[in-house]
C-alpha cells in the first residue's frame, strides 16, 4: 500500500499501538482517517480497569482519544483525494482492520 508520505504509513500501521497512530474508518457513506492517541496498547487497556484508584485523577480523565483529519499533517495531502485514489477493495480490508480500535 502506498500511502502519501512515510509517515502517514508508519502511523497507519501503528494503529491500536500505544502513541499516536491513524486509523482509516467509514463514516456513514465515505470513509475518513482519523488521529488517535492511546496510552497503552488497546489490547492491554482492561488491565487498566483493574488499578487501584486513591488519588484526584483529573476530570475527564482519558486513556484514549482520537481527531478526524482533511488533511495529512506530514506533507499536507488532502485525505478526502487520498482516499478516492486508493484501490477500493485493498481501502475496504484496512477499514475491516481497523474496524477493532474504533472509538464509539
Ligand atoms: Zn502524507
Amino acid at each position: 500500500m502506498n500511502y502519501c508520505c512515510d509517515q502517514f504509513d508508519w502511523l497507519v500501521s501503528d494503529a491500536g499501538k500505544a502513541g499516536l497512530s491513524f486509523i482509516i474508518r467509514k463514516v456513514g457513506d465515505t470513509n475518513g482517517v482519523f488521529l488517535q492517541s492511546r496510552v497503552c496498547d488497546i489490547q492491554h487497556e482492561s488491565k487498566l480497569r483493574n488499578l487501584p484508584v486513591n488519588g484526584d485523577l483529573p476530570n475527564p480523565f482519558r486513556i484514549s482519544a482520537q481527531q478526524g483529519i482533511r488533511h495529512c499533517p506530514f506533507c499536507g495531502k488532502n485525505i478526502k483525494d487520498f482516499l478516492e485514489s486508493i484501490d477500493q477493495g485493498i481501502l475496504d480490508e484496512i477499514v475491516y482492520k481497523h474496524k477493532s480500535f474504533e472509538m464509539k
